[in-house]
This record gives structure tokens, C-alpha cells and sequence, in this order.
């Protein structure tokens, strides 16, 4: 019927928008580079912050003693413990917990958030088991990992640039979120010292260098995205302190930020962009990462809804509450191998109330979680390639065998299957063959954390 394909007319129209050709990924990894040079170069540069981390040496593997770290990343925070037993022993013991942040938190007043996160870290504390002890007369300390953008003062210190991934408190942009955090520590009596702030992407490259001396970069692919990676020190125009000892100094992205007429972008993408909490900002994390590719599946069914009787002559209403159809679904939509496609039937009946759906219809929405997740995938690769271009190894120099490793973690790339196998394919595609044997993709399960630990260890008081 003409309903039917006016239905299919507008996933071709967004298919064709979301065209991300090789030639196009090339645009976006060259817009990366040039963009990370001029982040560098000088405060407010580029779109990308390039935050100078203070992150000057990596773990070794020499750490030692028993640290906490507090992963406050999206919607749930983790706390927890290691027990760093130095080269021989290396983690002797670890431990953790998740904690979810109710929602009205995250709109709410900087003390509540910080209460809340800072009580849990005090009951966590209380769990200290037998020989899982700070030595007598020590201070605990802490690796806060804090994953937004955050203007870093010292290792252990940072103002608040503004939040992201939906969360909004006004109190405590500005602000030193280490500060934030340990008043309320004392609030809640908690004796600790946060002896390093780090980024989820610096955590994850210090917890992948503690396991693979050859990692360069990190990448989070969670409800937001970001990369860090590790500059030379001399390459940084802007940094006007000393040149550190090793040379080296950590580079968070803070990419989500990047954007670039190379984009393809929808009208999906600007409405999204224009309603949420931070229009005009964060434009890569919009079209790539956890919190928004479910929306724009969402979005798109929408309109397919309201202009094409989709669904039937009214528009399911469920179907229009923002944010109802989270990643995971689509991810479980997009996997269905079933031969009636049961699980995108069961999907649509739960989540948005819609019943009766035909197989047709069903294998249209597949394809438009394809469409998505495809063109997040291979936008990811691209921004990867934009890292190894300025670290100059996105090419083979005379049969050089040095391989370069990118840590991976977060909750999209962990489990969006499809969403990963296509990432790592365009990466192959983008660097061709012979490159691509010296570029590793290594899963850091959880090396946030572990990484903030290393990284407090490193910068213990007691050092
Ligand atoms: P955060 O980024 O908040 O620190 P994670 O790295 O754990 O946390 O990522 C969580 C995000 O990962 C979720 O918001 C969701 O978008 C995505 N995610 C989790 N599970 C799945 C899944 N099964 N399929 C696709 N995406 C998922
Ligand atoms: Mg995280």
C-alpha cells in the first residue's frame, strides 16, 4: 500500500543520510586529527578540550598496598578495593560494588549527589574484611573516577566544565569536584584522601598499561563516549609547566565534544540535539554512544508512525516518550536470530505497547537498528584512526613490527555485539591489512577502577 512505502521511503531517506563510505570516514579521521592539534595548541582551540591530564607515568606494575576507587560514570557508581601486591604479586585481591543513582539525583543539589555517593563509599569501607587493611596509622586513599568534563588542576584536583549524559546540577559546575567530594566524606565521617581524579578513559589506559606495556590509547564506549591517549609533552603548546621526567603526559579528548561538517547527521540527530539537556554540544557522543542510539531507533519510528500509519492509524503512545527505547532493547532487537523474529515482537509489546506487529514490520525495525548502530560503529573506527594518525602509527614504517594497543571498555562495546564486530572490521578496512596487523583492540574489562586505584597508589601520601 502507499502507507507502506511512504514507511519504507523514510528509512531509505535516513539510511542514505546515515551513509558513512570509507571516504567519508577518512574526512572524519583527518577532521579528528587536525582537531586534536589544535585542542593542544591553545585553551578553547578546538572543540575537543584535549584536557592535560597530570597523568605524566603510567602503572608498572611496582605499585603496592591497599587503595579504593569510586567510578562515578552514568547511571550507576562503583566502589572498590585492591590489594597491590607489586611486579611479583601484582592484584593480590580485589573487590567491588555498584550502587545505581536514583534519577532525581542527577537533577538535583551538588551535596545530595555527593551524600549519597559519599555514604555509600563510607558503608563499602565498613565491609573491610581479614586482611584487607590500610596499614596502622595510614589514611585510606582514593582514585576518584569522575567521567565528565573536568578542567584538571593538579593530579588530584579539577573544576567541573558541565555535565553530560543527562546529568544537570547547576551547584556544582565550576567546581572542584574533589572538593565536592570530600566535604562530604567528613559529612558522613569518612577518614580518606582522594589522592587521584582521573577520567574513565584515563583510568581505563592506566588499568590497560598495567596489563599490556604496548597500550597508547583508550576509548570508553558506555552511555557516553571519550578518548585518551599518550602525548609526547614537547607536543603541547599549551602546556606551559615543566616538561615531566618520563616526557609523557596523558591527553584526555574529552572527544564526544568533537563534530565536523564530515558528520552525517540527520534531522533525527538535530531534534534530539535541540531537546536534550546540552544542545549544541557533545555531537559524536549524540550519534555513537549507549544513552542515545536506542532514541534515535525511537525517533525514526516516530515519524514512521505519524507520517506513514506504521503502527496503524494512531500513533502507539508510549512511542513517544523520549528515552523509552534504551540501547539495550535495540541491541536485543538487532540480535534476534529467530526465525519470526520473536524477540523484536516481544520488545515492541513490553517497552512501547505495540501488538500484533507482522514479520515485515518487524524486519523493517532491524534494519533501522542496523542503520544506527552501523553508522555509530564505523564513526567510532574513524575517530580511532584520528589517534593513531597523530601518534603517527597508522601506517607500517619499514616492516616495523611495534604494535600499538587500544584499550576498549564500556557497557556499548561489551555487549552490542554487532556493534563492536562492526567497529573492528572498519578499523581493518580504514588501516588496510598490512597496518591493521600491528593495531590491537584489547577489551580492559573494568579498567576504570582498577586503573583510579594504580593511579592513587602511584600518588600516595606515603610515597
Ligand atoms: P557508564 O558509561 O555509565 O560508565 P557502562 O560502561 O557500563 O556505564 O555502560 C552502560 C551503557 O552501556 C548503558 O547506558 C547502555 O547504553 C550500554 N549497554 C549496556 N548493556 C547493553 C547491551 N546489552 N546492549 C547494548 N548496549 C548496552
Ligand atoms: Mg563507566
Amino acid at each position: 500500500s502507499g502507507k507502506w512505502a511512504r514507511a519504507l521511503a523514510i528509512l531509505k531517506e535516513f539510511e542514505e543520510k546515515c551513509g558513512s563510505p570509507i571516504s567519508k570516514l577518512k574526512q572524519v579521521a583527518d577532521a579528528m586529527t587536525v582537531e586534536m592539534h589544535a585542542g593542544l595548541a591553545s585553551e578553547g582551540g578546538s572543540k575537543l578540550k584535549m584536557i592535560i591530564s597530570y597523568v605524566d607515568n603510567l602503572p608498572t606494575g611496582d605499585e603496592k598496598g591497599l587503595f579504593y576507587a569510586l567510578d562515578l560514570g552514568g547511571t550507576n557508581f562503583r566502589v572498590l578495593r585492591v590489594q597491590l601486591g607489586g611486579k611479583e604479586s601484582r592484584v593480590v585481591k580485589q573487590e567491588f560494588e555498584e550502587v545505581s543513582i536514583p534519577p532525581h539525583l542527577m537533577t538535583g543539589s551538588s551535596d545530595a549527589l555527593f551524600d549519597y555517593i559519599a555514604a555509600a563509599l563510607a558503608k563499602f569501607v565498613a565491609t573491610e574484611s581479614e586482611g584487607l587493611h590500610v596499614s596502622p596509622g595510614r589514611q585510606r586513599e582514593l582514585g576518584f573516577t569522575f567521567s565528565f568534563p573536568v578542567r584538571q588542576t593538579s593530579i588530584s584536583s579539577g573544576a567541573l566544565i558541565k555535565w553530560t549524559k543527562g546529568f544537570s546540577i547547576d551547584d556544582t559546575v565550576g567546581q572542584d569536584v574533589v572538593g565536592e567530594l570530600t566535604k562530604a566524606m567528613e559529612r558522613v565521617g569518612l577518614d580518606m584522601r582522594v589522592a587521584a581524579l582521573v577520567n574513565d578513559t584515563i583510568g581505563t589506559l592506566a588499568g590497560g598499561r598495567y596489563n599490556n606495556p604496548d597500550v597508547v590509547a583508550a576509548v570508553i564506549l558506555g552511555t557516553g563516549t571519550n578518548a585518551a591517549y599518550v602525548e609526547r609533552a614537547h607536543a603541547i603548546p599549551k602546556w606551559h609547566g615543566l616538561l615531566p621526567k618520563s616526557g609523557d603526559m596523558v591527553i584526555n579528548m574529552e572527544w564526544g565534544n568533537f563534530r565536523s561538517s564530515h558528520l552525517p547527521l540527520t534531522e533525527y540527530d538535530q531534534a534530539l540535539d535541540v531537546e536534550s539537556l546540552n544542545p549544541g554540544e557533545q555531537i559524536f557522543e549524540k550519534i555513537i554512544s549507549g544513552m542515545y542510539l536506542g532514541e534515535i531507533v525511537r525517533r525514526v519510528l516516530c515519524k514512521m508512525a505519524e507520517e506513514a500509519a506504521f503502527f496503524g492509524d494512531t500513533v502507539p503512545p508510549k512511542l513517544k516518550i523520549p528515552f523509552i527505547l534504551r540501547t539495550p532493547h535495540m541491541s536485543a532487537m538487532h540480535h534476534d536470530t529467530s526465525p519470526d523474529l520473536k524477540v523484536v515482537g516481544t520488545k515492541l509489546k513490553d517497552i512501547l505497547e505495540i501488538f500484533n506487529t507482522s514479520l515485515k514490520m518487524r524486519k523493517v525495525i532491524v534494519e533501522l537498528c542496523d542503520i544506527v548502530a552501523t553508522r555509530g560503529a564505523r564513526l567510532s573506527a574513524a575517530g580511532i584512526v584520528g589517534i593513531l594518525k597523530k601518534l603517527g602509527r597508522d601506517t607500517v614504517k619499514d616492516g616495523e613490527k611495534q604494535k600499538s594497543v587500544v584499550a576498549l571498555d564500556g557497557g556499548l562495546y561489551e555487549h552490542y555485539t554487532k556493534f563492536r564486530t562492526c567497529m573492528e572490521n572498519t578499523l581493518e578496512e580504514l588501516l588496510g591489512k598490512e597496518v591493521s596487523k600491528n593495531i590491537v583492540i584489547e577489551h580492559s574489562n573494568d579498567g576504570s577502577g582498577i586503573g583510579a586505584a594504580l593511579l592513587a597508589a602511584s600518588h600516595s601520601q606515603y610515597l
